[in-house]
């Protein structure tokens, strides 16, 4: 591992640690592993916090990038427990490259991939993440259900759900709902309705002092009992939420056994319905502890079923999660019925004749089969909403399901950047691709006019899906012999 350097080693040494903490780990580890091991826990912290992106599964099935000498250089080395998840090395910006505004991964604290990944998600079913944003779960969820089903991403601040919109977006997810509301709301609408559910619950955030001391604050300020009540009321309302027989995965960023392992078997004291279950891990086969320990992860304390990623044993920062099943009919890989993947190719396609004329022309650029869904037009703006998934009065809805466009001044249909996203290059008529190792692609995602000589392009609608390396990233119309800039200038590269 890398070795801080002597300010930042400084910053988090012992003496900056809150005594809570301090007292608390030792106690964890010491009682259990013995004295060393709280030692070697502090020296992790003179240590840097490794850095990880996770691949989007949507756009890259076979879950590895296009070859590249800049990837290569970025020395990706796989997460143990997560299919698509890489370690970057120190320095490296993977999110300063084309491929991240395709949308191609998420730049992810590797220990932060363990709880979407154990959340046996199927493509078709319904699934909430009742505390999504930023997102980096809900992308790795989302991705899982493969434009199938639906995501309901939510989280209570509204602003924080506006970035969580954006990365859904960036990810190319169109079968999502994105709502802004506590998890009461989201109950009196939900009972019994989901087949998964994720609580990445706020919480204390000791496991990421590594990463981002300035939370050292907040702890002192706080402290793990205040997250408690919270905590236990998103279990309580997601618990009900809940389908019989469906999977929750509770998790936090934090050491505090309060707010683990203490909520964990409270809820489960009182919803003898609901059990802890051993989740699948990639690398983990049917050796239980011994994979485990391979893996870098311990257990729960007084909860073996439970994931608990410590710095000094894991290449990733503080971490637990637990995967809760609610006991009924198994729903671990059951797809849910009536959605779009059980529909014939013409029912599925059925929202292209609801069109309206401003709109109609453009779509003939689209090939069929892609999208599925109810069409919806409001303000002059349509968006294709998943599958039997009518709107409800009582939720805020910061994003309903994939906006498609909007009608222009003119009377036009102008195709949004999440459309872009959403697309494969094959399932657009006119396309026009740049090599990511091209200035243009910057040029372009900077929001400038680009010279189309040399690069491949096909068709000649009005608009075309602009692509770097076969992926798309946005839009932009030909003039002449350049191409007019229609990136959406709020992604743009700054
Ligand atoms: N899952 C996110 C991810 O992977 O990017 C990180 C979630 S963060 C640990 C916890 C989130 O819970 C915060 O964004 C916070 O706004 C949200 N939150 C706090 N209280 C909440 C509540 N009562 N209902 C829903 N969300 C809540």
């Amino acid at each position: 591992m890398q070795k801080k350097t002597e300010e930042q080693g400084r910053m988090l040494g012992e003496d900056h640690l809150p005594e809570e903490f301090l007292q608390e780990t030792k106690r964890l580890l010491g009682s259990r592993y013995g004295e060393d091991d709280y030692r070697l826990f502090l020296q992790s912290y003179q240590e840097e916090a490794r850095a990880g992106l996770r691949l989007n599964r949507r756009k890259l099935p076979n879950l590895s990038l296009p070859a590249g000498p800049e990837q290569e250089a970025w020395g990706l080395q796989p997460v143990p427990w997560a299919e698509g998840g890489y370690y970057y090395g120190p320095e490296k910006k993977p999110a300063r490259h084309p491929y991240y505004y395709a949308g191609l991964y998420y730049i992810q604290e590797p220990s932060a991939m363990i709880p979407a990944s154990i959340l046996p998600v199927s493509p078709g079913e319904r699934v909430l993440d009742l505390c999504a944003a930023p997102g980096g779960k809900a992308t790795q969820l989302g991705a899982k259900l493969g434009g199938r089903g639906v995501l309901y991403a939510n989280d209570i601040s509204s602003s924080r759900a506006k970035g969580l919109l954006k990365n859904l977006e960036l990810f190319g997810i169109p079968n999502m709902f994105v709502t802004s509301v506590g998890p009461d709301e989201l109950l009196d609408v939900f009972p019994e309705s989901f087949d998964k559910i994720l609580i990445d619950a706020p919480c204390s955030g000791g496991g990421m002092f590594r990463r981002e001391p300035s939370m050292v604050k907040s702890f002192q300020e706080k402290g793990p009992a205040a997250y408690v009540p919270v905590q236990k009321e998103l279990l309580e309302k997601g618990a009900k939420m809940l389908k019989a027989g469906g999977y929750l995965v509770y998790s936090t960023c934090t050491f505090s056994e309060k707010e683990n392992e203490g909520v964990i078997l409270d809820f489960l004291a009182e919803h003898e319905e609901f059990e802890a279950e051993a989740p699948q891990i990639p690398g983990r086969g049917q050796n239980g502890e011994a994979d485990m320990e391979q893996l870098g992860l311990r257990d729960g304390v007084g909860l073996r079923e439970a994931i608990r990623v410590w710095p000094h044993c894991a290449a990733g920062e503080g971490h637990f999660a637990v995967l809760l099943h609610k006991k009924g009919e198994d729903k671990r890989s059951s797809p849910s019925h009536g959605h779009a993947h059980l529909c014939k190719r013409a029912e599925r396609d059925s929202w292209r004749k609801e069109l309206p004329s401003w709109a109609a022309a453009f779509f003939r650029e689209v090939s069929d089969g892609f999208g599925s869904g109810t069409l919806l037009c409001r303000d002059n703006q349509l968006y294709l909403l998943p599958e039997g998934e009518p709107l409800h009065r009582k939720l805020r809805y910061v994003r309903t399901g994939l906006l498609l466009g909007a009608r222009s001044r003119a009377g036009k249909f102008e195709p949004s950047q999440a459309l872009a996203m959403a697309l494969a290059k094959e399932e657009y008529t006119s396309t026009v691709s740049i090599p990511s190792y091209d200035s243009r692609a910057v040029k372009y995602l900077k929001g400038e006019t680009v010279e189309l000589d040399g690069l491949a392009a096909r068709g000649d609608a009005d608009w075309m899906l602009v692509c770097i390396d076969g992926f798309p990233v946005g839009w932009g119309k030909r003039s002449g012999s350049s191409l007019k800039n229609k990136y959406y200038p709020g992604w743009r590269w700054q």
